[in-house]
């Protein structure tokens, strides 16, 4: 059997391993050190110069502080976009308080500014102004942040951008990372760069970024001996993972450019096939095309070239399956236009690493349209 093609691997570059052993030879291997504040700086000079940023464990652990500072708690309800990974939503629970999903409007496949002030409103009647909104860059196309932000100034409520998925993208001429109150980033393995695991938060007030470090250091008050007023969190990014994280900012660019590639390269030779489209760009949206996803016209061909693909040692997979679909989310309320559950039934995500060779993408494309020629 042929080595497998995956869906999205880890893909080191040349210095990674340079700061790791910096990281031994100083013996900075417990939490701190320079690579963080380093690798800090390298994603704030990244971004936008005017933001600050606090390397965390997870972008998970992120998006559950960003809650925190945006001052969810419990019983408040949040408003989620319902197509996403799971980890999005996740911490909305950890805080105790309440989804309410929204769903995606079919431009960028993420959340439906129209249902999102539908879904405000609702709430307020019942007395229940939603505390926070997140919104997702699904697969690094960035949401439509002008209409998205429009409807929360509206109604005075703030956002949490989850980027996880779209470092690299950029909106109207904005990186992703910037376009909200707070957002996060994930480096977790699959994500466009990594440091086997971890995330940022990422915010445009320095008190957010010190609270975000407060809060994932245990909390600890100014004090010689451990003093704690408030309750903390073990989130912050060790030094040593930090490192990696340096050597991949290095290559941040090539790596968005590698994975564009791969989607142009499957765009021109699959666009034509009547049973598929694909996720344009609306003007002014750059994405780094983490994933590339082929829509097809059915659940049927889908599941016919995923399992085929399955049997060449080829790793896809459907689209995220929207939260409001999800066993453990089922019994929240969501505002929902069937978008999310029919890209869900129809969308495959295909192998979309940087480091796929042209002969991988060869076969990859050769067995999906040896599918639908057997149709
Ligand atoms: C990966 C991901 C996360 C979580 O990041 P981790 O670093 O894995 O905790 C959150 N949201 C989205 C959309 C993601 O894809």
């Amino acid at each position: 059997m042929d080595k497998k093609i995956w869906l999205s691997s880890p893909h080191m570059g040349v210095k990674e391993k340079e700061f790791v052993n910096e990281a031994f030879e100083t013996n900075w291997i417990a939490p701190l050190g320079p690579n963080v504040n380093g690798f800090e700086s390298d994603i704030q000079n990244y971004l936008d110069s005017d933001i600050y940023v606090a390397a965390l464990s997870s972008g998970t652990a992120a998006i559950h502080l960003g809650l925190k500072l945006l001052g969810v708690e419990s019983g408040d309800e949040v408003l989620c976009q319902s197509m996403t990974f799971s980890a999005t939503a996740n911490p909305i629970l950890y805080l105790n308080a309440i989804p309410v999903f929204i769903d995606s409007e079919k431009e960028t496949w993420n959340m439906c500014p129209i249902l999102l002030e539908e879904a405000i409103k609702n709430r307020i009647l019942n007395g229940k102004k939603p505390k926070a909104i997140i919104a997702v860059h699904l697969y690094g196309m960035p949401y439509k942040a002008d209409e998205i932000n429009a409807v929360a100034r509206k109604y005075a409520i703030p956002v949490l951008e989850d980027a996880a998925e779209a470092l690299g993208s950029i909106y109207k001429g904005v990186k992703c990372g910037t376009l909200a109150n707070i957002s996060i980033l994930s480096f977790n393995g699959n994500k466009i760069i990594t440091t086997s695991g971890g995330g940022a938060l990422v915010s445009h007030r320095k008190f957010d970024k010190e609270k975000a470090i407060f809060l994932s250091t245990q909390s600890r008050d100014n004090a010689p001996h451990y003093q704690h007023s408030e309750v903390g969190y073990n989130y912050r990014m060790s030094n040593v993972v930090a490192g990696i994280g340096r050597g991949q900012m290095l290559v941040l660019d090539e790596r968005v450019t590698a994975r564009r590639n791969n989607y142009e390269r499957y765009f021109e030779e699959l666009s034509s096939i009547e049973l598929f489209t694909f996720l344009d760009e609306p003007n002014e949206f750059y994405s780094n095309r983490w994933l590339s996803c082929l829509l097809t016209s059915s659940y049927n061909i889908r599941e016919k070239i995923r399992l085929n693909l399955e049997k060449e040692n080829i790793e896809t997979r459907p689209l995220w399956k929207p939260m409001h679909l999800q066993p453990v989310f089922s019994k929240y309320l969501s505002f929902v236009n069937g978008v999310s559950e029919n890209l869900f039934n129809r969308g495959l995500c295909l192998p979309s690493g940087s480091n796929l060779t042209e002969d991988e993408l060869s076969k990859v494309i050769y067995y999906i349209k040896n599918c639908v020629e057997n149709a």
